[in-house]
């Protein structure tokens, strides 16, 4: 696997904070509240992406645009896992609603 799954037992509502550098790539102070930092790779929750960097998204089968198109058969944990991507960190947290969840994605070292 070329991903590790790291579960947070945090609440959503709680920054993230990039494990490298420790910048809040989720900042609740920021009207734009997601503030990706050079080590992150993705944001997403099951219903779509809210961010995913340029050299991310080439390691996908399908594109961010392509996976929205045809996001009413969705599996995000899918998409996110298939990446060709070497060597990847994936943060989940609960979001508090309908057993969803939000994945931030960050480089391994
Ligand atoms: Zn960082």
């Amino acid at each position: 696997m070329p991903y590790q799954l790291i579960e947070l037992n945090t609440p959503a509502t709680e920054n993230l904070l990039c494990p490298h550098c420790q910048h809040a790539v989720i900042d609740w102070a920021e009207e734009q509240y997601i503030q990706p930092c050079e080590h992150t790779l993705f944001v997403a929750m099951d219903l779509g992406f809210e961010y995913a960097s340029d050299v991310f998204e080439q390691t996908m089968p399908r594109s961010v645009d392509e996976i929205h198109a045809h996001d009413d058969q969705l599996d995000m944990w899918q998409e996110l896992t298939s990446s060709r991507y070497p060597q990847y960190l994936i943060y989940k947290t609960d979001l508090g609603v309908q057993g969803l969840s939000r994945y931030v994605g960050f480089t391994a070292a």
